[in-house]
């Protein structure tokens, strides 16, 4: 039988030249009529040139992604299971036996776009993000299986960005039995409890952990105002490194639970550690208000923007959390702050963080420019597989 084709109108085809994985509906001249939505489809240009293999998702803007440029190449088992060796074995060295977490597949940048796999200890937990891969579901949990032979398995595919592939939602606990208080897995030596069933992502923020290693060499003796703490993994190793007192400021009470939990759990003195439920923007402006000031700041809020149009309202977000921060900081103290929205890039981050800092009337130092963990790698040629941007700033 012939594959299934789409043409890419002419002009469009240079991206996917240069292995850009994402084709939008708008550089597609024609598609095979009849085909079932998810499909695997040659790409090809108007001459009939082959270009790639992609699965198409018509009902999605983006409507097809690449997995390869063999035109032999399949997404079927031995393919899946090919990549997630490959990508598992890259990382091989990040586990030890003081950090037992890591992503394994961080979707197009290990070349499965759409797929996410996480393995926390002796469980793997993964998402499915686009319709492409869900037609091939079994033979990825098959692939996951076979490579990383988890004792429980833990699918998570509940995440927004299903709806713009037509999917709903889905979380099931496929092996295994997770035990009640959740998961407890090392990041460099501090003990880390989370649920990865009802948790954010697959549980845990595996993105910081060397951004958590960092603000533990300047935590001693600091008065740390954690923002978004979520568990607590950056209170954690604050405390670690000596903080004479950490405030983790959530939303979320599950969360601070969790990171109270996790303060216990790694020897941490009790009376070092508050925990508080908040709005932090609010909690911000009354700390202020009431002339609060600290030595060591996070903010990691969570993404602000997932499109183009929300993109001035996010910069207003992140520089009015970050202008508060400025002003409760004291001098010499120092401001982790970060950006997880892929839209905003580097460039454009660091200049809302100085229109903060210039409206706090404050000098500050770059001192660390800050990214996503190394088992989140940047595919050169898809950039947008860089999201986590900070800066580690000091207050002169
Ligand atoms: N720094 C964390 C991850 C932060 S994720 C870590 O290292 O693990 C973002 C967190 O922000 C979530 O826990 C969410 O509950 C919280 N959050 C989102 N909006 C908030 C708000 N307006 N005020 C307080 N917390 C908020």
């Amino acid at each position: 039988m012939r594959p299934y084709q789409i043409t890419i109108k002419p002009g469009k085809e240079r991206s996917i030249r240069q292995r850009h994985p994402w084709i939008f509906s708008g550089a597609i001249h024609s598609a095979t009529g009849q085909m079932p939505p998810g499909s695997c489809v040659n790409v090809q240009d108007t001459k009939g040139q082959f270009l790639a293999r992609a699965y198409y998702n018509p009902k999605s803007s983006l409507a097809a992604r690449i997995f390869s440029y063999s035109p032999e190449d399949n997404l079927d088992q031995a393919l899946l299971k090919a990549r997630i060796e490959a990508a598992w074995k890259r990382r091989q060295h990040l586990r030890k036996p003081d950090n037992t977490m890591q992503r394994i597949v961080a979707s197009e940048a290990d070349l499965l776009p759409g797929l996410i796999v996480d393995r926390y200890g002796d469980w793997v937990v993964f998402q499915i993000l686009t319709l492409g891969m869900e037609c091939v579901r079994d033979a990825i949990i098959r692939a996951i299986e076979e490579v990383l032979q988890p004792q429980g398995l833990i699918e998570r595919s509940d995440e927004a960005v299903r709806v713009k592939e037509g999917l709903e939602p889905r979380k099931e606990l496929i092996r295994g039995t997770l035990p009640e208080q959740g998961l407890e897995e090392l990041e460099y030596g501090l003990k880390l409890r989370f649920d990865p069933w009802s948790g954010h992502k697959t549980g845990f923020y595996l993105d910081q952990r060397n951004n958590r290693k960092l603000l533990e060499s300047y935590a001693k003796d600091r008065e740390v105002l954690n923002c978004f703490s979520y568990t607590g993994g950056f209170s954690c190793a604050a405390g670690r490194g000596g903080a004479s007192h950490v405030l983790s400021v959530d939303e979320s009470r599950p969360a601070l639970d969790h990171a109270e939990a996790n303060w216990r759990a790694n020897g941490l003195d009790p009376s070092r550690h508050e925990t508080l439920r908040a709005d932090v923007f609010a909690h911000l402006r009354q700390l202020r208000d009431e002339g609060r000031s600290f030595d060591l700041i996070v903010l990691d809020p969570p993404k602000f923007v997932s499109d183009k149009a929300q993109l001035d309202r996010a910069c207003r977000g992140y520089k009015d959390l970050n202008l508060l921060a400025f002003q409760i900081l004291r001098k010499g103290g120092y401001l982790a702050t970060f950006s997880c929205s892929g839209l905003i890039s580097r460039d454009l981050f660091q200049k809302v963080v100085f229109g903060a800092a210039d409206d706090a009337g404050a000098d500050v130092q770059i001192l660390h420019h800050l990214s996503q963990a190394e088992d989140h790698p940047v595919l050169l040629s898809f950039p947008e597989s860089l999201y986590l941007k900070g800066l580690f700033c000091q207050k002169l």
